[in-house]
């Protein structure tokens, strides 16, 4: 074998890095090695919707087979278009609540740690370094997937605001939603006896309990042979947009703080509170759209690049993306001389797609808190909900890659058209 044409370093082993070194390490052209600031890879948080978007590209990138076996399969609702995506009620109040609007369509839920150990087991053996923590870089070929706080993103967009002006920094750091989010799995098997020997609904359906300024998602996970449902409870104060959170953003929560946020409940959501003994308590931040993904020969994927709020669960659908069209732009490259257009055709497709999502989950947040413009009422809330998801069912994700791909092509052809004069 010759020597590769391409030595790309990944800052970060998270669900967006892993995606792209599995993508790129099919071509052996390229040569992949992962860079990973901790002792192993390991996701924090639990579980992780995965759109009929995302599901479809990681067909495309040939996991289809093994994405399949983590889906709890009472949920497999990934190829049924009818089946229910998540389930609203009303539920800030002491009587028992009754659904407004239910959601279907193709989706799938999965336990992150072993979508992790899927990507992982694709790797080709030797190209991870962890204890590998980037501080800044030169301007050599990488692909910075460390996450929300990346430290790459910190360094680029100093770097621009060096060259063309301070309007550059407000993009350096993520700011604070005003949400904060109580995260817990809770084994199916506590909530199988609730009230007269009936299982909890959020045993076998995906739910959202909606409030005003919060709201409660869960939704049934398998993580091996335990069933378990994954829950996140929110809260919001959008007056505090873009105040200053201290350090930590994620810490353990005492079960009477989420219990007394959430007092005032129906009676199915104190039944899974109740259960969520040791709650994780998460300061939910996310980055104002950044103008541009790429500068020189580093460019961002994943939370790096678009890290938003999770209230439409696509962060890492999203992630997902970015790794399949980029991997497949750099894969059509001979010799390097063409990075920067696969740089420019990536960031001119992936910029508005991801900048869409990251935008819309934050305004999904307003709408299923009763915060939206849309106020309390019902039909109106029902009707928003499904505007905002359509976007994922009826966009298609492979025709954005062939679009990327057709850009690149314009911009080598613009960049290698003989001039005019040259003609005659
Ligand atoms: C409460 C909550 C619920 C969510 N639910 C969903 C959902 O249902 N569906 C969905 O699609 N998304 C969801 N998301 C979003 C999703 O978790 C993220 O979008 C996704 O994990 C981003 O992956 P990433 O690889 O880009 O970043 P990360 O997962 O943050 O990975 C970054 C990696 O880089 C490493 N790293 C960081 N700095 C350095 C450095 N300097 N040097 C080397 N390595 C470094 C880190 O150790 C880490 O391994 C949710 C997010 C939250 C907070």
């Amino acid at each position: 074998m010759g020597q590769p044409i391409l030595n790309i370093a990944i800052c970060g082993g998270g669900i967006s890095g892993l995606c792209l070194a599995v993508a790129l390490s099919k071509y052996p052209a390229i040569h992949v090695e992962i860079f990973e600031a901790a002792e192993r890879f390991s996701e924090i948080g639990a579980g992780m919707l995965i759109w009929s978007r995302t599901h479809k590209i990681i067909e495309l990138m040939g996991l289809g087979t093994l994405f399949t076996e983590i889906i709890d399969q009472s949920q497999y609702t990934s190829k049924q278009p009818s089946s229910l995506i998540f389930e609203y009620r009303r539920s800030d109040q002491h009587e028992e609540a009754s659904q407004f609007y239910q959601l279907n369509g193709p989706s799938a839920c999965v336990h992150r740690a072993q979508f992790l150990d899927i990507l992982a087991s694709q790797l080709p053996p030797g190209i991870v370094h962890f204890n590998s923590k980037l501080e800044s870089y030169t301007l050599s070929g990488s692909n910075r997937c460390d996450g929300i706080k990346s430290v790459i993103r910190q360094q680029m967009f100093h770097d621009l605001a060096k060259q063309f002006g301070d309007h550059y920094l407000k993009y350096v750091n993520p700011v604070w939603t005003g949400t904060t989010a109580y995260r817990a799995l809770i084994p199916v098997e506590q909530l199988a006896n609730v009230s007269n020997g009936e299982k909890h609904m959020a045993c076998t359906n995906r739910m959202v309990y909606c409030g005003k300024n919060k709201h409660i998602n869960t939704y049934p996970i398998r993580d091996g042979d335990l069933a378990m449902v994954n829950v996140v409870a929110s809260c919001s104060d959008r007056s505090k947009l873009e105040e200053f959170y201290p350090e930590p953003w994620v810490r353990d929560a005492p079960q009477a703080e989420l219990l007394a946020a959430f007092e005032n409940w129906e009676p199915d959501v104190q039944q899974l509170l109740i259960r969520m003994s040791k709650p994780t308590h998460w300061a939910i931040h996310h980055l104002r759209p950044l103008p541009q993904f790429a500068n020189g020969r580093v460019v961002l994927i994943g939370d790096a690049a678009h890290g938003a709020a999770p209230h439409l669960g696509a962060g890492a659908g999203q992630a997902i993306e970015d790794a399949y069209v980029l991997s497949n732009l750099l894969a059509t490259m001979s010799n390097v001389s063409s990075l920067h257009q696969v740089l420019e055709a990536y960031q001119h497709v992936r910029l508005t797609s991801a900048i869409h999502v990251l935008k819309e989950s934050y305004n999904m947040g307003h709408i299923t808190e009763f915060d939206g413009g849309f106020g309390e009422e019902m039909a109106i809330v029902g009707a928003e909900i499904s505007r905002q998801c359509m976007w994922f069912d009826q966009t298609d994700p492979d025709g954005e890659n062939q679009r990327a791909l057709d850009y690149l092509a314009s911009l080598l052809k613009l960049e290698y058209e003989p001039k005019s004069e040259e003609c005659h």
